[in-house]
């Protein structure tokens, strides 16, 4: 079908019906647009809708709020001049028509009132920058001034005017272009990135929360790698993200390179993404490799080793999250032991695996379990089958190891079999240094296999270490 068609179509419904005759009833000029269009031609679910009236946009969202009556919900910004009509799970933002000037050192622009033309120079890249009118006589009539629907066609990302122009004035727009490119899968024509390139500096204007949005965007993709290939091709990943060009590059001695630790990386991420919507496993992923330039070393027995890049990994992670304004809660805790953890399953996979080195990965990783399998599952990207194969065979005995031990051992959210209240009491001590030591001796027994973990043998095991401790039970209990 025609694009234009699509869209005539489209919104041909009440909600749409009832804007057109609000738009009558205040004899303004009234469209949509934006990111609304757009996912129409694309067949994408949108419940924005974005309105740009030619006159006051709020006198319309007001008109528009009383005519929906009950269950629409009106909140009027004066300072911006927009006004915003919840109804039905749908949002309509309205805005007046505006014409934009920008000064050098501001995201924040002088705004005036303007024409439709005004407003559509303003808009960002073409594909967003087609307008639908909502008024009577030409209700559904589409407004395309910049090629949008060719370039939706030809899967291309562009700005309208002066790519030059349109970064320099809000750099958040780099962030967009590579956004909507990993998004929709679109390309950015090569003159719009070259401007992003020769203004990726511009981002330092760009408040952090406004960053990460777009980063966890592009995280939420089905191909995330799209978006950090375009950043670190543009020259934006290492001014956000320095720590992850850091692994780019490979160096040689005496004829030996080791992987691109950057491009791994990616190729991780997508494997993760394929598997699992979770944003934070994909931080993880991200993520896991980080400390690998810290801790890199060559010498002529080992070749290149990347020694204990877990550890240090984990340790970078509380610095790169609050300076990307992330979460530093329960998520920050859980990427760190992801990648604190993420070499375990590996070795066990290589190795001849122990109970105990199960049960001791199944109380690290705790109800992680899962996610950390499919995270070291994800990090086999190497080239050679036999080397894949045998892995993939390897982890499939840990992972029906793991299952065995859960539900003999029930490790994974361990809960000790004797508390530390019974022990106080069975030995008439106070809250000190031998409960612990007690407790530790009796989870370490249950890990090493050395007692199952109920609560006899448990109790049984902490008499005997106690009794080793000099520490006899009191009378009575
Ligand atoms: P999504 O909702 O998926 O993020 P969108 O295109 O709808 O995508 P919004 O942020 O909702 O993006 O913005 C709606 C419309 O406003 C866009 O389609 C675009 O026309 C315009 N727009 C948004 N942000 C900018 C910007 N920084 N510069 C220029 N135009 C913008
Ligand atoms: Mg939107």
């Amino acid at each position: 079908m025609e694009f234009a068609e699509k869209i005539k179509q489209a919104i041909d419904k009440p909600i749409f019906r009832q804007l057109s005759d609000v738009a009558e009833e205040e004899g303004v000029p009234c469209y949509v647009v934006g990111g609304y269009v757009r996912d129409i031609i694309l067949n994408r679910p949108s419940k924005d809708i974005d309105v740009v009236v030619v006159g006051s946009g709020i006198a319309v969202a007001e008109r528009y709020a009383k005519k929906l009556g009950k269950g629409a919900h009106l909140a009027v910004f004066r300072n911006f001049g927009t006004a915003q009509v919840k109804y039905r799970g749908m949002e309509v933002e309205f805005v007046g028509a505006r014409k934009e000037s920008y000064s050098r050192n501001s995201r924040k622009p002088v705004v005036e009132d303007g024409t439709l033309e005004d407003d559509q120079n303003r808009r960002d890249f073409t594909i967003n920058d087609i307008a639908a009118s909502l008024n009577r006589d030409s209700f559904g009539e589409v407004l395309d001034p910049f090629g949008g629907f060719d370039d939706i066609k030809s899967k291309t990302i562009r700005t309208p005017l002066d790519p030059d122009i349109t970064f320099s004035d809000d750099p958040l727009r780099m962030m967009r272009a590579i956004r909507f490119a990993t998004q929709l899968q679109f390309d950015i024509a090569p003159q719009t990135f070259r401007a992003i390139a020769r203004n990726c500096k511009r981002i330092s204007i760009i408040s952090g929360e406004r960053i990460i949005d777009e980063i966890n965007k592009i995280m939420k993709s089905k191909y995330p790698s799209i978006g950090f290939r375009l950043l670190d091709e543009s020259g934006l990943l290492e001014l956000i993200l320095p720590e992850l060009s850091a692994l780019k590059g490979v160096d040689n001695v005496e004829g030996k390179g080791h992987k691109d630790n950057f491009f791994h990386t990616l190729t991780v991420l997508d494997n993760v993404a394929l598997k699992s919507d979770n944003l934070w496993l994909r931080w993880a992923a991200l993520m896991h490799d980080i400390g690998k330039p810290v801790v890199k070393r060559y010498d002529n027995k080992n070749g290149w080793t990347f020694h204990n890049h877990n550890y240090m990994g984990a340790k970078m992670i509380h610095r790169i999250f609050k300076k990307l304004r992330l979460p530093l809660g329960e998520e920050m805790k859980y990427v760190k032991k992801l990648v604190d953890l993420h070499m375990r399953p590996i070795v066990l996979a290589e190795d001849i695996v122990t109970d105990s080195a199960i049960r001791r990965l199944l109380f690290d990783a705790g109800v992680d379990i899962e996610d950390l399998m499919l995270l070291c599952e994800a990090d086999i990207t190497s080239r050679n089958r036999e080397k894949v194969a045998r892995f993939r065979e390897n982890f499939g005995i840990v992972r029906q190891k793991l299952k065995e031990i859960e539900e003999k051992d029930r490790i994974r959210e361990f809960q000790p079999p004797v508390s530390g209240e019974e022990v106080m009491e069975v030995f008439g001590l106070s809250p000190s240094r031998p409960v612990g030591d007690i407790k530790e001796a009796i989870k370490e027994a249950i890990l090493d296999g050395i007692i199952p973990n109920e609560y006899e043998p448990a109790y049984n095991y902490m008499i005997k270490v106690a009794a080793e401790m000099g520490l006899k039970p009191v009378k009575g209990s």
